[in-house]
């Protein structure tokens, strides 16, 4: 009996089974990068995506792709370009209304506004070209594991009422925040970073709108402050007309208030006047550090899975491009060895933290210290730092500041003294925790004694902020 008869007697329809080298879950830009990495290479890669193949790509996001130029090549970046529809950004507009100041911050690296479906769209069909396989409507529910929290050996899922199974020996969870694989693996086993809470992510909309006259600021992006603290609004111009408007906000918030900051703001500016609104979406994104671990025998996480994201931007794009490609270079290794241990897919953390990792977990200071101190404030002292700081502090995790621009950045900013001497000690500890980051562990064994150190510093972030414990 066929499997669509048995369905039909009403009997639950038996599994089909299917057993690729590696399952990448998600078309997402981690998955895509994956899945090409993997098929260059001469491996079989299957990605399971839940959505219809004409919707798959089509992704909640601010479509600022920032550092473009140096993408990994799994994909031909001139697959990509057709997808960017501004590239003559150059800078950041912030808006700060308490102080009545428009701060122009300089973007460093190449940055385009992109048409994000479109990009979606042409990196699955990037990684389709390299030979990979996409399952469309196919909603990955669990995984299988050998006993006791051991290998990960493939995953099950559902499409259209039909069961499946597939073997790997390989996972790859690009499966994008909250990834619900994460849910039903037993990592008892392995050190991989379980410490996930719901204050580590945003939430974000956005919508498409299309304006009549040209904008003044399509060479910028354009962040605001929302009138509480908790979230910003942006404003990106994919071209002179055409933005994309939206805002993102701590978890812990009311959504839908927030959702009117943005519609009474876009109310009140001039040029959205008559503007028509085409695409409305939202969607989940970590600001967190980068996990401490994202590997457990036969699975790695990837991208947004993996907490991959420029905690203070919020840009999470290039991330997963490479947290993709490194992943995919540690399975191609564990196939050539048939050694998918813990031990054996380590390096790939240690790519993630050497790339990335480092600075995001910097960055993260700020984004703890944005949580305790008074919002006007820091309004206030942002409005009196040199721009080109601001920029490196945003994208580095760190700035330096010579005395003779330290000293005219203090008599600017009397009134905010207290706030700087927290933001003093705040970088302090950020750069402590660039250096630990430089001595990430080498395998997993160490990492605990690594972790020690690391959340020694953390204390001190606490301490000198006043922001309670994040992790
Ligand atoms: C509103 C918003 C604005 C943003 N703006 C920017 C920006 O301007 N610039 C930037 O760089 N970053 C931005 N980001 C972050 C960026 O979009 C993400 O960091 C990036 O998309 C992460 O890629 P990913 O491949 O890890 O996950 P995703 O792009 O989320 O892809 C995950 C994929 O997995 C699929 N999936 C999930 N669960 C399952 C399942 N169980 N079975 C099968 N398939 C599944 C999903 O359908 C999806 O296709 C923004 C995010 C949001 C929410």
């Amino acid at each position: 009996m066929s499997t669509q008869e048995q369905s039909a007697a009403g009997s639950t329809p038996e599994a089909e089974t299917r057993s690729p080298d590696v399952v990448v879950v998600g078309a997402g830009t981690s998955g895509c990068y994956a899945a090409a990495t993997i098929a260059n290479a001469g491996y079989e890669a299957v990605v399971l995506e839940r959505k219809t193949e004409e919707e798959a790509g089509h992704i909640a996001c601010g479509d600022a792709l920032k550092g473009a130029d140096a993408f990994p090549d799994a994909i031909p970046k001139s697959k990509l370009e057709p997808a960017f529809t501004n590239t003559g950004v150059d800078h950041g507009r912030f808006e700060i209304p308490q102080e009545d100041t428009v701060l122009e911050i300089p973007v460093p690296g190449e940055l385009a506004v992109i048409d994000r479906w479109e990009y979606g769209r042409r990196i699955i069909e990037g990684a389709t070209e390299a030979g990979a396989d996409f399952h469309y409507d196919t909603v990955v529910q669990n995984v299988t594991q050998k006993d006791d929290g051991g290998q990960v050996t493939g995953v099950e899922a559902i499409r259209k009422g039909q069961p499946l199974t597939y073997e790997a020996d390989l996972v790859i969870d690009a499966a994008g925040a909250l990834s619900v694989l994460q849910d039903n693996v037993d990592f008892s086993n392995s050190t991989f970073d379980t410490n996930v809470n719901y204050s580590h992510f945003c939430s974000a909309y956005r919508e498409v709108v299309h304006v009549e006259e040209p904008v003044e600021w399509s060479d910028a992006l354009v962040f605001k402050p929302t009138e509480r603290a908790a979230g910003y609004l942006w404003y990106f111009p994919r071209t002179e007309t055409e933005i994309n408007a939206g805002l993102g906000f701590q978890m812990t918030e009311e959504p839908m208030k927030l959702v009117d900051d943005l519609k009474h703001d876009l109310e009140n500016r001039a040029e959205f006047d008559g503007a028509e609104v085409d695409d409305k979406l939202g969607a989940a994104l970590p600001t967190r550090r980068p996990y401490d671990s994202a590997v457990h025998p036969g699975y790695m996480a990837v991208g947004d899975a993996a907490g991959h994201v420029n905690p203070t931007t919020g840009g999470g794009i290039a991330g997963a491009a490479y947290a993709g490609k490194y992943a995919a270079e540690q399975a191609i290794e564990g196939l050539e060895t048939g050694d998918v241990s813990e031990k054996a897919l380590w390096e790939y953390n240690q790519r993630v933290m050497d790339h990335f990792g480092a600075r995001y977990a910097a960055l993260d200071v700020y984004n703890i210290l944005s949580t305790a101190i008074d919002v006007d404030d820091l309004m206030g002292l942002l409005a009196a730092m040199p721009g080109e700081k601001l920029a490196e502090a945003l994208y580095e995790g760190s700035t330096s500041v010579g005395p003779k621009l330290a000293f005219e950045s203090l008599l600017n900013s009397r009134g905010h003294w207290g706030t700087i001497w927290t933001l003093f000690q705040a970088k302090r500890c950020a750069d402590d925790l660039l250096d630990l980051y430089e001595h990430y562990p080498e395998h997993p064994a160490a990492l605990e004694h690594w972790q020690q150190r690391r959340d020694d510093v953390m204390d001190e972030v606490y301490e000198a902020t006043g922001a309670d414990p994040k992790y």
